[in-house]
């Protein structure tokens, strides 16, 4: 799912993709400049091997995504509280970041409920 981020305006713009067992949902909203705000959550779950045991385990995910994207190279002026992402293209793929995300979550440290002290 593409979108063109020129197309964005002050009305949210929903969607929703999903990966497998997840689902990713939010919207797109323009918030100034070049910036168009995402704001999202992904939640379901998600096979991730135990930091621990090293066995395959069912991760529950329920996050509340919120950054900008900037239509173009951003220019910081330090004001921006939010993380920035850039796109080159003037498009945002939301599959792809769904997907950047899923393995953001898997690289983070989990262990399975049995290691879980
Ligand atoms: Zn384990």
């Amino acid at each position: 799912m593409r979108i063109v981020l020129r197309k964005v305006t002050k009305s949210p713009l929903d969607f929703e993709v999903k990966s497998n067992e997840i689902t990713f949902k939010g919207y797109l909203e323009y918030h100034s400049a070049k910036l168009i705000l995402l704001k999202a959550k992904i939640s379901g779950t998600l096979e991730k091997s135990c930091d621990i045991c090293a066995q395959d385990f069912d991760l529950e995910v329920d996050e509340e995504i919120e950054f900008f994207i900037n239509d173009g190279i951003f220019e910081d002026d330090g004001s921006t509280e939010l993380d920035v992402v850039e796109s080159l293209d003037g498009n945002v793929d939301i599959q792809e970041l769904l997907h950047s995300e899923i393995e953001l979550i898997r690289s983070d440290y989990h262990s399975c409920d049995n290691c879980k002290s």
